[in-house]
């Protein structure tokens, strides 16, 4: 094995925007039999938009975006900014108490009424009924998109549809990998409606739903369990200590911080067919070396 080849490997790859921080990054690369990708910020550009507003019978699309506004207005996460987009210009109502509910939602204090916003996981464990809007949560989700379901002192008031674009080279990267006989599994804190949706029009092998930032770790320790080399490729602050379990980690390059500190190697273009780039690179390093 020659330093000089593993010095050449690493140079072309920061020439084409892959920086590979760990050597043996290129040795196991090459390895992998599965790459896990994160679903949204890695796959999808992680800029949802607001798609549709249903309030419940009785309510109008101002006064739940206005709830909506008030609720959102703490959190970082990408849904909240897509909802304040939608809202702005509308009044913030001061909120307390926030409490953040890792990968399901919200709850604050908003003018002495108890909210919650989020999925219908949080909605199950605060006892929320969602009654008639059960029907089209459900369809939205099988159409793709994710739901946040909003309630006001445990009763319903309405849903907000997010819909994130696909990175154009999603696809091609998926065909790419399977071509070189690695399969491909999609996690997601997402939904199982909304996650099997994007996965057929992507062409996934394996789709791992609604899974809890503290558990993405363990369903990568699971696939290698079963013999797999692993990649994993994420963007976010849940993604890191997948990142770091994995045998070889990928970070987006535009995302977080601490995804770009556990990782192994770092898309500096956040496009997801540079993982194929980096495969074929240490392909062909290795061959220099032996
Ligand atoms: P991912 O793994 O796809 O990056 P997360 O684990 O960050 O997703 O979030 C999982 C789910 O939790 C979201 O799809 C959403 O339903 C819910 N959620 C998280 N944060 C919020 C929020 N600020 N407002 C509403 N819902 C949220
Ligand atoms: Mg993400």
């Amino acid at each position: 094995a020659t330093p000089m080849a593993v010095m050449v490997g690493t140079g072309l790859g920061a020439q084409n925007g892959i920086l590979i921080k760990d050597a043996a990054a290129l040795e196991e690369s090459v390895k992998l039999d599965v790459v896990v990708f994160d679903k949204t910020g890695t796959l999808t550009m992680g800029a949802p938009k607001v798609v549709q507003v249903v309030p419940a019978a009785g309510l109008d699309e101002t006064a739940l975006l206005t709830r909506a506004i008030a609720i959102e207005q703490g959190s970082e996460h990408h849904i909240a900014k897509a909802v304040r987009e939608r809202a702005a210009g509308l009044p913030v109502a001061v909120a307390t108490d926030f409490q953040s509910f890792g990968g399901k939602g919200l709850m604050a204090t908003v003018e002495g009424r108890q909210l919650l916003s989020g999925n219908r996981i949080l909605m199950a464990e605060h006892g929320v009924d969602l009654g008639d809007l059960a029907a089209e949560s459900e369809r939205l989700q099988g159409a793709g998109r994710t739901v946040v379901h909003i309630a006001e002192e445990g009763r319903i008031i309405g849903l907000i549809a997010v819909a994130d674009a696909v990175r154009p080279t999603a696809r091609q990267t998926i065909e790419a990998l399977q071509a070189l006989g690695v399969k491909v599994a999609m996690m997601t804190g997402d939904n199982l409606g909304t996650a099997k949706r994007i996965a057929d029009e992507l062409g996934i092998d394996i789709v791992l739903a609604e899974v809890l930032p503290g558990d993405k770790a363990a369903k990568v320790k699971a696939l290698q369990d079963e013999g797999n080399k692993v990649g994993m490729v994420g963007d976010g602050v849940n993604d890191a200590p997948a990142l770091t379990q994995a045998d070889v980690g990928f970070a987006i390059g535009a995302g977080t911080d601490v995804a770009i500190e556990s990782a192994d190697v770092v898309l500096m273009r956040s496009d997801p067919a540079d993982v194929v780039k980096a495969i074929a690179l240490s392909r062909a390093t290795l061959r220099k070396m032996h």
